[in-house]
């Protein structure tokens, strides 16, 4: 059993994890502002007494005793991380500085979630971790793009300097249950608007493509990573790769919806092209991933149809 806190806890991927970790037997401490994450997501693991919840803002400092971090608190969608950029930097930079802090005082194991995003708008396809990206320094989504690559580089530093044990992950396309209903990312989106057969927005003329992972694959290669002996950086995704056009109409496909697909601007620097090669995962993590596309969304579906009339309060 480790002590192990979860930034970003009660978030998508954070809740999976927290329910991943506590059913491997750890104490677990999330921590959480709940910008976009949500006591909805974690309710069921409230008052099992090895799981602890934390109200704080990873830009503070913050101590405890813990064997491991993992720092996953930042917005991830487009939408809410531009909705205060600056807020966005600080989560990303102050945020890893304080939780390498709380590292090196603990003597912990810190796992970083970074993104496909350092990658930028790629010229490589697919991406290869060894490709140093093209990245916009001044765009709307450097925000998050530079936050991540200045964390890459913290957690570098640390580990040269002060030997703290970096595990960093870039995290690609993931989708699953949890979610936020408004999280305004393509998978949400395209679901909510099924649901309701109303219009998918579908920005640009939707030849941009992306590859999505389900969740539960991804928190396994999370574990995997957090407790190998590979400090990464290491590609984390399917490389089930698609146009979003396509991945519009099989959204429709499997709602059965009624809804048509209308064309919306496309945002500045959105990436033209996405696609994992996770070569180094499959080699020093015996991991790829194992959900087919239609399995992992129509679970998801699910999820959106339960809750979609449901209102949360945090
Ligand atoms: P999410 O928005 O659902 O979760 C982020 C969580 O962090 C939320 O619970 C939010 O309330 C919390 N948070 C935000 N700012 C905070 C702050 N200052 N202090 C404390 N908590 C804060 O997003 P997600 O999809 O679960 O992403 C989790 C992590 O994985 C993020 O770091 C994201 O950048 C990374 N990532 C996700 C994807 C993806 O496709 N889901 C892809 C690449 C990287
Ligand atoms: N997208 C879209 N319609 C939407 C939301 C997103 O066409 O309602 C597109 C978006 O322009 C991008 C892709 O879907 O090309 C993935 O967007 P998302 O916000 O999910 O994440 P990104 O991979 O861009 O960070």
């Amino acid at each position: 059993m480790k002590r192990i806190l979860i930034t970003g806890g009660a978030g998508f991927i954070g809740s999976h994890l927290a329910q991943r970790l506590l059913n491997d037997g750890n104490d677990i401490i999330c921590l959480d502002n709940f910008f976009t994450g949500s006591k909805d997501n974690i309710r069921h693991l409230i008052g099992n007494n090895r799981f602890e919840l934390v109200r704080h803002d990873v830009t503070l400092e913050y101590f405890a005793e813990v064997d491991q971090i993992y720092n996953l608190a930042c917005p991830a969608s487009p939408v809410h991380y531009q909705y205060n950029p600056i807020k966005t930097m600080k989560t990303s930079v102050m945020g890893i500085i304080n939780m390498l802090g709380l590292a090196k005082r603990c003597n912990a194991r810190i796992l970083q979630a970074s993104t496909s995003e350092v990658y930028g708008n790629p010229q490589i396809h697919p991406q290869v971790e060894s490709y140093w990206g093209n990245v916009n320094p001044i765009g709307i989504r450097s925000c998050y793009d530079e936050g991540k690559r200045c964390a890459e580089a913290l957690m570098f530093d640390y580990h040269r300097q002060h030997n703290i044990e970096i595990r960093i992950a870039r995290i690609f396309n993931t989708y699953g249950p949890n979610m936020a209903l408004d999280d305004g990312r393509v998978v949400s989106n395209f679901i909510v608007q099924a649901l309701k057969n109303k219009p998918i927005t579908v920005y640009g003329t939707g030849a941009q493509t992306r590859a999505f992972c389900y969740v539960e694959d991804m928190t396994d290669a999370l574990v995997k990573l957090m407790n190998s002996d590979f400090t990464g950086p290491v590609n984390l995704g399917n490389p089930d790769e698609r146009s979003i056009l396509d991945f519009a109409k099989l959204i429709i496909k499997l709602t059965n919806s009624n809804s048509e697909i209308i064309f919306k601007d496309l945002p500045s620097d959105d990436p033209v092209q996405r696609e994992p090669d996770i070569s180094l995962a499959r080699k020093y993590l015996n991991w790829a991933p194992s959900t087919d596309i239609n399995e992992g969304l129509i679970k998801t579906i699910n999820y959106f149809a339960r809750i979609i009339n449901t209102v949360s309060v945090n």
